[in-house]
């Protein structure tokens, strides 16, 4: 039987562990945290000293069009509809605007929503039209490598207020990059996926409870159950190849022999992980990534609320940062608080600022704007490092990119499937894929 040391239990190392258990491989998988999950994992956030409520390190929302994602909770044996709420796109935010896809096929059930749309000029939904058609004939191929999102709405002549409106608050929500800086072809790539290739594509999943219980939670639980070694709060520290051709792995547990490696860990960490293995001038792409932060606040208030489910929020200059969707949550009944929001500030708005500034800005933009009562507890978790930048300039890495020189590791994470911006998808997907080169020798090409 093949050993597999798998580095990292994010949703992408989980994938990987996964696809090698299910190929008959022994697996040893090995976390530096104290569970799984990584950058998209559930904790117990401390609100006063006597309250704490179970949250995410960050308010993730996750839509139909992530196939591998559902699959790989369906494989765990969870069936995803109990984890996850399912609603049709709906788009809403300032002065009575409303998008919502009717029940249709694609790309119908955005059409019609145009139509009906509340609060959008007629202007806006042609040009929209205008840009969707485009991407409907050719694909992704319709815009050119290279370009930014913001010279892509210039070029396909978006109004301003179209661009403030709904493709800025997409741009940034699916890219977590302003659209100066974002890729627009991974951009296309997510229009298309999500808003024309069938009518649940677009649908928003929601966490029920928090996103340890969606994946991470059951997926450690399912290797454990099939042999699996998992370890907790091991880091990797190097790897060698043996003159038997085999990696030996120093790790917080000991030493670790194995056949093949998957790295599913981000670009900083590989280049640490091979310093010794691998030449210098084959690591110096893992140093080319830029990153962009997001930060989410949470949100508490004593009594129960009618919140929205998802709402964008509109942005306005402001002393502190301001945060670009609201996504209302209810917690568990007879809990410490009636009713709870995630506030995402994305990369565009003011995520780096000091974190107690930022929460309470944040509090009195949604009390304000939404007319509720202000929270009795507001609390920002700032992830600096959240995603990569979704620039045309990222570097291309697959999940074979250093099997020349470094036979038998391959590469995971969500910046290494780059087609599609840093997600859970991305994450999941470049998963699958190394498990597949790991076993097979098969790429997957993003
Ligand atoms: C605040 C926030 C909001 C987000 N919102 C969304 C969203 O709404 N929708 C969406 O699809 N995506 C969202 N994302 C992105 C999504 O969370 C990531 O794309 C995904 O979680 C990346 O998974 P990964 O497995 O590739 O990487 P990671 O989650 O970073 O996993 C890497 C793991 O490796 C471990 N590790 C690192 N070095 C070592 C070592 N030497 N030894 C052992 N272990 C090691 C780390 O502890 C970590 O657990 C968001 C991210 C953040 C931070």
């Amino acid at each position: 039987m093949s050993e597999t040391l798998v580095v990292g239990a994010g949703w992408a190392g989980l994938a990987a562990a996964v696809g090698l258990v299910e190929r008959g491989h022994r697996v040893t998988l090995l976390e530096a945290a104290a569970g799984p999950g990584g950058r998209a994992r559930s904790l117990a956030l401390r609100l006063d000293e006597t309250t704490s409520i179970d949250v995410d390190n960050g308010q993730h929302l996750l839509i139909g069009a992530y196939r591998s994602t559902l699959a790989l909770i369906g494989r765990v044996g969870v069936d995803p509809a109990s984890v996850l709420t399912r609603s049709r796109l709906r788009l809403s935010g300032p002065g009575g605007f409303e998008l919502r896809a009717a029940p249709l096929p694609a790309p119908l059930n955005l059409g019609i929503g145009l139509l009906r749309a509340r609060g959008m000029p007629w202007g806006e939904r042609i040009a929209m039209v205008r840009a969707m058609a485009g991407l409907a004939l050719r694909g992704p191929a319709a815009v050119p490598e290279g370009m930014t999102v913001a010279q892509w709405l210039q070029a396909s002549r978006q109004p301003a207020s179209l661009a403030a409106r709904i493709w800025v608050p997409l741009c940034i929500g699916a890219l977590n990059t302003p659209p100066e800086r974002a890729c627009a072809r991974a951009f296309a790539q997510v229009l298309c996926d999500a808003l024309l290739s069938s009518a649940d594509a677009a649908d928003f999943l929601l966490p029920r409870t928090t996103l340890g219980d969606v994946l991470p939670q059951p997926a450690a639980r399912w290797l454990a159950e099939r042999g699996a070694t998992l370890h907790w709060r091991c880091a990797c520290r190097a790897l060698e190849r043996g003159s038997d051709g085999r990696w030996q792995a120093s790790t917080d547990a000991g030493p670790v022999a194995a056949d093949r490696v998957v790295l599913a860990v981000p670009p900083p960490q590989v280049r640490r992980l091979l310093a010794g293995a691998v030449p210098e001038s084959r690591l110096a792409a893992f140093d080319a990534f830029e990153h962009e932060p997001i930060a989410t606040v949470w949100l508490a208030w004593r009594e129960r609320l009618a919140l929205p489910e998802v709402v964008m929020l509109g942005e306005r200059p402001a002393e502190h940062g301001y945060g670009q969707w609201l996504f209302g949550r209810t917690p568990p009944p007879h809990g410490p608080v009636g009713s709870v929001a995630g506030v995402v500030v994305s990369a565009a708005g003011r995520a780096a600022d000091a974190s107690g500034a930022l929460a309470q800005g944040v509090a009195r933009q949604v009390a304000e704007q939404l007319a509720l009562p202000p929270p009795s507890h507001a609390r920002a978790i700032v992830e600096k490092r959240a995603t990569i930048r979704c620039s045309p300039e990222r570097p291309r890495l697959d999940t074979d990119a250093l099997a020349d020189v470094a036979p038998g590791i391959a590469l995971a994470g969500d910046w290494s499937w780059h087609r599609y911006p840093a997600t859970i998808e991305s994450a999941v997907r470049s998963g699958d894929a190394a498990a597949r080169f790991a076993a097979t020798g098969i790429v997957d090409r993003a």
